[in-house]
């Protein structure tokens, strides 16, 4: 069932959006080659509870990171520890912050230094995937229409959609109903209306589609090692269209 929230509880959201871009702005800042995940695991945590927040990921289902750091060819769920980050290294940091009741969640790719041309068109590609899906996003789109923009934006490009994981509501709960593949035809699955809180995550792979889990039992990594993309906004549908809860930059 998907429980839409109320102006109030979407104002609460805002405001862990705001926490946890500010420890996005910490973690950019921090990340340089010679660097570790560790560390940029550290800053986050410090930054999220230094702002009375929690990081929602830390002991979800066991797991030990605040973030997840997902370097080159590991698409999801990297964990973070004393792996050393390299100059042209592309890395996926995915952070989400629990505040006030409700959790917020929001990744994105960093370029390290100068990276190859293909992970520069990467990163720009999957970015623009994400911004095609939110696009979509306003009262009586169809959440269909969400995953085809992705798709087409991400096909056209030459590259592959990861289809094992996908979006979700996000709330009370990190994952909530619906989930939101990054693929399929348009106009087909659930009406959007306002007060839903979604989760949008596009998962790029430069190569094939395929993905295999690491022996951690976490670290999902692309099956050709081919390198991987991954974005990922909270976004509420509003009234008139949608807002964007973990946008960074000004609002
Ligand atoms: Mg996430
Ligand atoms: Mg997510």
């Amino acid at each position: 069932m998907i429980y839409k929230k109320s102006p109030e509880e979407i104002a609460a959201m805002r405001r862990g959006g705001d926490i946890l871009v500010q420890t996005f702005e910490k973690i950019e800042a921090a990340l340089r080659p010679g660097a570790t995940t560790g560390e940029l695991d550290e800053i986050a945590e410090t930054s999220i509870i230094a702002a009375g927040a929690t990081p929602s990921f830390k002991g979800y289902r066991g797991f030990t990171g605040s973030i997840c750091s997902s370097p080159n060819e590991v698409i999801v769920h990297g964990i973070p520890g004393p792996q050393v980050i390299e100059e042209g290294d592309i890395i996926s940091i995915d952070v989400g912050v629990y505040f006030e009741g409700f959790h917020v969640d929001s990744a994105w790719t960093f370029p390290v230094g100068d990276v190859t041309a293909q992970a520069a068109e990467l990163l720009k590609v999957t970015e623009a995937s994400l911004d095609a899906a939110i696009a979509q996003c306003r009262p009586g789109a169809r959440l269909g229409d969400v995953g085809h923009a992705v798709e087409e934006t991400a096909e056209q490009a030459g590259f592959s959609i990861v289809r094992e994981y996908v979006g979700h509501g996000v709330g009370r709960s990190l994952h909530e109903d619906p989930q939101i593949p990054n693929y399929g035809p348009p106009g087909r699955r659930e009406v959007l209306a306002p007060g839903m809180t979604l989760a949008i995550e596009p998962m790029v792979n430069a190569g094939g589609a395929g993905t295999k889990t690491l022996g951690d039992g976490w670290t999902v990594v692309t099956a050709d090692g081919s390198l991987s993309a991954h974005f990922e906004h909270t976004v509420a549908v509003t009234e008139d269209g949608h807002e964007v809860i973990t946008k960074r930059g000004p609002r």
